[in-house]
């Protein structure tokens, strides 16, 4: 493949039709589905080993697979990366990531000492977070990375090996300068992990703004059909490359062939899902804020946001598909009145995907956080969160229409 295609040609191409054989290359990569891989020979058995089951040197599935490392070639890519790894869900790509970056060079201790992270963070890594790493004795420490002084003070105080940030936080918005973040972060000696799945890399490539790490659902936009779970991630060097590959295969966390092909097929199409889905939210958030039953919208291509000026020059023109807004006056009963109204629009927990889906934070992504805390972070009780999907956006605005007059 040409390395001076633009983005949108490599996410169709890559990883694709490698090497054209005399019996007919496929065209569309196979699903490779076997646990294991014959060599000629003993000999070349060994010398697979001895390569570590790169390339097309496979050997058994957990070590590698044609199918993913297609994936994998597909993202490196995607991401302007040194490489990819493809494992089972979002969570896992988290986990391996704080893994990888918390392992200092030289050291085989897959342990960070301090984890500094953002506030409002997806509310199952914050549950990572506390429930796997703090209780194993990681210290761990929070801050609100639109706060750069803030951030700097943290920084200082807290001595952090990593830092763990989103692009933009979810559900609130919120965007992160990460070219700032990872000067800072680098002056301080610690390595940047930036969850990239709201923004995807249509929308932002946060390896050439610094970060060491990125972390994406691919259940969410990647993927983008509601039928798989997996989770990629992207690094900036060889060396936290070979690491998370290690953990990866040591730990089992590897994606399936099949779920492979699944998120191979979903990223073809991404860039146009992505720019219909901008569309579409910022078409649904100008309605939403001219609504009398909507007392607050967020979304970033509005210019009241406040990174609206940051988001339009990290984030490619584009805004995201997602649209936050609350419901004025709103007790729980009518949050799930609205969401039972709705005909189009489905209330499945998840985003990115096709179909356009709404989700209610404190019971669902928030359920694992306190009341206390998903208020501090404002997160009101009557707060939703719209994932645009790809239909056209007048009968998205009609459902929400007819499901807000029920009220
Ligand atoms: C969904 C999500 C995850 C977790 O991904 P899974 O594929 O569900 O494990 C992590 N971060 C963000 C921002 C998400 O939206």
């Amino acid at each position: 493949m040409g390395d001076d295609y633009r983005l949108t040609t490599h996410l169709v191409h890559a990883g694709e039709h490698l090497k054209r054989h005399s019996g007919g290359t496929p065209t569309a990569m196979p699903i490779y589905a076997t646990a294991t891989f014959l060599h000629p020979n003993s000999a070349g058995l060994d010398a697979a080993f001895e390569r570590g089951s790169r390339e097309d040197q496979f050997i058994y599935t957990r070590y590698g697979n044609p199918t993913v490392a297609s994936l994998e070639a597909a993202m490196t890519v995607a991401a302007s990366s040194r490489g990819a790894v493809a494992v089972s869900s979002g969570m896992a790509a988290l986990y391996l990531a704080l893994l990888a970056a918390g392992t200092p060079r030289g050291s085989t201790e897959p342990h960070p000492r301090h984890i500094l992270a953002a506030y409002d963070l997806f509310g199952t890594s914050h549950a990572l977070l506390r429930d796997f790493f703090s209780a194993q004795n990681v210290g761990l420490s929070y801050c609100d990375v639109t706060d750069l002084d803030g951030f700097r003070a943290a920084l200082d105080r807290d001595e952090p090996d990593v830092v763990l940030v989103e692009s933009l936080s979810n559900p609130l918005l919120k965007v992160a300068d990460i070219a700032a973040l990872a000067q800072y972060t680098h002056a301080a000696n610690a390595r940047l992990i930036v969850d990239a799945t709201m923004t995807t890399p249509i929308l932002h490539q946060p390896l050439i703004d610094g970060a060491d790490i990125v972390v994406h659902s691919a259940t969410k936009y990647l993927g983008g059909h509601a039928d798989v779970s997996g989770g990629v991630l992207v690094t900036r060097t060889g060396l936290m490359l070979d690491t998370a590959q290690r953990y990866a295969r040591l730990l089992g966390l590897g994606l399936g062939p099949f779920e492979a092909r699944l998120v191979s097929r979903g990223i073809k199409t991404l860039a146009l899902r992505v720019r219909q889905q901008c569309a579409n939210a910022q078409h649904i958030a100008a309605w939403l804020r001219a609504h009398p039953r909507i007392s607050r919208v967020i979304y970033p291509g509005s210019e009241d946001h406040l990174q609206h000026t940051l988001a339009a020059r990290q984030f490619n023109g584009l805004f995201g598909g997602i649209v936050t807004f609350e419901l004025a006056d709103a007790v729980r009963e009518t949050v799930f009145k609205l969401m039972d109204s709705l005909q189009l629009v489905l209330p499945a927990t998840s985003l990115g995907d096709i179909y356009t889906l709404i989700t209610y934070p404190p019971i669902s992504s928030h359920r694992d956080i306190s009341a206390e805390m998903r208020h501090a972070q404002g997160i009101s009780d009557g707060l939703l969160r719209l994932s645009a999907g790809i239909e056209d956006v007048e009968d998205i605005i009609a459902d929400l229409d007819q499901a807000l007059r029920n009220l």
